[in-house]
């Protein structure tokens, strides 16, 4: 098939059939990618985005106008009042943080509806950790209403709704968890349930690797504000930093006093050479998505072909770009990550291996060649070293080079004697 590569022929094989099982998934993203890269393109042509707007600003970048209307283009794609795109935020779990920190005041209350949401959140709520300053520390209450069945549920959602919810947190991506991620309709049951019991609360949802999976963000199914990563979905690969909040007006302009100060807000801020890519990753993410969404169906049909359990299914209904894949055991696991990492464009000469990552009570393996650090809208996996022994995979900048990669995974596993189903 590739004269680059060695694949056994029988994975070769197993590759053809997977795609074509794929056929319906891949038309469904490619009419998905399609809407919203149009939704992007009107929204640049409406804010009459020109060269002008990449002019890097220095010192307190007053009058920024790339940044002016970098904010008002991505509000158009999120069907948001407003918006705070800013290379400022250091990484995903700052922009939620600078977001909660924005919002909430001492006394108030957050309810989480979706379970314990993602591990790097747990220090800024203060569920984990103390004296660093978390929203605990702060008087800021915080609740919890588990999932059900893997599923949120309305009834004690509804019971712990009360006058004095502040807001409601929802975590639209399974994260590094099992359980589905949810849909913008699931969303909208949420945001209904919420607002039925407390037309004041404020439904805000971490919105991280869930941008353009759908035709529609979750603020147009009434939350009122949402908030993810750069370097995930919403930067397309060519953001090489940053995190955006977008919302309600007033809400977005708290959330700018924070990041940077009460009084200041969203008018200062030099972007030195930033607007250019993050235009261009705006405008690069919805086809990126699309790459990413076949790559991880992909992933899914193959090593469901070989008799893994994959998460979600190849044909199951999509709400995030993450693919959770049962390998089984240990040494499954590394050879999956290695053979991913061999394939990527940077860094495939290293080896991945488990290693004990601070801040996990367990060994960690994880394959990422990565133009841009950590970036997980690019190829990456990550798999900890315990019960049930699931690999976590998502990205792909293109699905070709994704596709080689799985295929590299397999083979490692074959070579290593541990591929099923061959
Ligand atoms: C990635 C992610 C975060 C945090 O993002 P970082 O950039 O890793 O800090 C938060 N929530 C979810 C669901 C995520 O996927």
């Amino acid at each position: 098939m590739t004269p680059f590569f060695k694949i056994d022929s029988r994975i070769e094989t197993a590759a053809d059939n997977a795609l074509n099982r794929c056929k319906e998934q891949f038309a469904d993203i490619e009419r998905i990618t399609e809407f919203n890269q149009l939704k992007v393109q009107k929204a640049f042509i409406d804010n009459g985005i020109s060269e002008s707007h990449f002019v890097s600003s220095t010192g307190y970048g007053y009058g920024d106008r790339g940044r002016e209307t970098l904010d008002k283009v991505w509000a158009q794609v999120l069907c948001a009042e407003d918006a705070l795109v800013r290379h400022n935020f250091v990484c995903g779990t700052h922009t939620l943080s600078t977001a909660l920190f924005g919002v909430l005041r001492p006394g108030d209350t957050m309810l989480c509806v979706t379970g314990t949401p993602y591990d790097t959140i747990h220090g800024v709520i203060g569920i984990t950790g103390e004296g660093m300053g978390s929203l605990k520390d702060f008087g800021v209450k915080y609740e919890e209403v588990p999932l059900l069945d893997e599923k949120p549920d309305l009834e004690a959602i509804f019971n712990a709704v009360n006058i004095d919810t502040t807001m409601v947190y929802i975590q639209r991506s399974r994260g590094y968890e099992l359980r589905p991620s949810l849909t913008i309709d699931e969303i909208e049951k949420i945001v209904k349930t919420a607002k039925s019991k407390n037309p004041k609360v404020i439904v805000m949802v971490d919105n991280c690797y869930g941008e353009f999976v759908e035709k529609r963000e979750p603020l147009e199914v009434g939350a009122d504000l949402i908030a993810g990563s750069m370097i995930k979905n919403a930067g397309g690969g060519i953001a090489t930093t940053g995190g955006y909040i977008a919302g309600r007006h007033d809400l977005v302009e708290k959330c700018s006093y924070r990041l940077t100060t009460p009084g200041l807000g969203k008018e200062v801020g030099a972007t030195l050479s930033m607007n250019r890519e993050l235009f261009m990753g705006l405008f690069y993410a919805p086809h990126t998505v699309g790459e990413a969404l076949k790559s991880a169906v992909f992933i899914s049909a193959l090593f469901d072909s070989f008799g893994y359990a994959t998460t979600p299914k190849y044909n199951e209904k999509r709400a995030d770009i993450v693919q959770s894949l049962g390998l089984e055991n240990e040494e499954s696991l590394v050879a999956f990550c290695q053979g991913v990492q061999s394939g990527s464009p940077v860094d495939s000469f290293v080896l991945p291996e488990p290693w004990d990552m601070p801040g996990y009570d367990s060994k960690v393996v994880m394959a990422a060649g990565a133009f841009t650090l950590g970036s997980s809208i690019e190829l990456s996996a990550d798999a900890p070293i315990r019960e049930p022994f699931y690999a976590w995979i998502q990205g792909g900048l293109n699905f070709h080079s994704a596709k080689i990669c799985a295929l590299l995974a397999a083979q490692q596993m074959l070579d290593k004697g541990l591929l099923k189903g061959i």
